[in-house]
């Protein structure tokens, strides 16, 4: 018999709930179509579910009609990407998550000042596209170490650090690290920019990770953050299996587990965890408890202006 143990925070963070509400009530009110640049959040089911209720899913402004409405998604969108909406008379809702906006005011005030901004990413992110959009004579991506040190700057010259908010913060932070040896003076934010979900999931997983026997993360392969929380177990030498559904589980995955830790990203409804779980009950394993590293109790409201 296989022990399940849940870890908790999974799931929506605060920010992801209100872009999927605000998507759910403009749709209800206005009716399909109802278009979405990119995804609204990185995960299948839900992309899947607001397509059966007749939203679009799309970057190509071209293709969308005049006077229709678009869903700016969590993300970020990119103010080029906004303008040839406008131009075009969409009406919009920026579903936006703040927390990565904030990052990109970081880098536009200390360029203000002078500064040139060294900018840790994950290169196929939706949030970082925001580089390509913006001032590329001040803002110099790293994604590891090796490019790092293919950076070259006049000596004197002021230099800023910031990252995308949904990185691993351990490489993360073993990347800050070896920027900072390679340049002592450089200024980094006044808080972290990795985002506190993040933050709190990969802690979550982390915790018990000697504990038990293998590691079922509920989410899409699309979803780098999901990918990452696998990573984390596989580092420790821990099986770790990255699914969208149960069905996904291969026969013989809980051989030989004793205890099995399940979590999920914060792009995820519980219901697909919940469906793991019944799945797994019906094979020999039995779930036992939800272990809790953090409360996450924010809740951020909405209105449906359209602009
Ligand atoms: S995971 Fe972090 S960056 Fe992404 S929407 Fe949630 S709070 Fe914002």
């Amino acid at each position: 018999m296989t022990n399940i143990v849940l870890a908790s925070p999974r799931w929506y963070c605060a920010w992801v709930d209100r872009a999927i509400g605000m998507l759910d009530d403009i749709l209800s009110a206005h009716g399909a179509p109802i278009y979405v640049n990119h995804e609204i959040v990185h995960n299948k089911f839900i992309v899947n579910y607001f397509e059966r209720k007749g939203v679009i899913f799309s970057d190509d402004l071209e293709s969308i009609p005049s006077w229709n409405i678009m869903v700016f998604s969590a993300h970020w969108v990119a103010p080029s990407f906004v303008k040839a909406a406008k131009d075009k008379w969409l009406k919009t809702l920026d579903a936006s998550c703040p927390l990565v906006i904030k990052v990109h005011n970081e880098a536009k005030k200390f360029i203000s000042e002078g500064y040139k901004i060294i900018y840790i990413w994950k290169k196929t992110h939706q949030e970082a596209i925001w580089v390509a959009d913006n001032d590329l004579e001040n803002i110099f991506v790293v994604g590891s170490k090796q490019e790092a040190n293919e950076l070259m700057f006049e000596s004197g010259q002021k230099l800023a650090l910031l990252n995308q908010t949904t990185l691993s913060v351990d490489d993360t932070k073993d990347l800050i690290s070896y920027v900072q040896s390679l340049y002592p003076d450089i200024q980094l934010p006044g808080f972290s920019d990795i985002c506190y979900a993040t933050t709190n999931r990969q802690e979550a997983v982390k915790q018990l990770v000697a504990e038990s026997d293998a590691l079922i993360i509920v989410g899409s392969k699309t979803s780098s953050n999901s990918t990452k929380l696998c990573l984390i177990w596989e580092r420790a030498g821990i099986p770790s299996l990255l699914i969208d559904t149960p069905d996904e589980i291969p026969d013989n995955f809980l051989d030989n587990i004793k205890t099995l830790w399940i979590s999920s990203w914060a792009s995820v409804p519980d219901n697909l965890v919940q469906d793991v779980i019944t799945y797994l009950e019906a094979r020999w394993a039995k779930f036992t408890k939800e272990i809790v590293t953090k409360q996450e109790k924010m809740i951020f409201p909405y209105k449906l202006d359209l602009q």
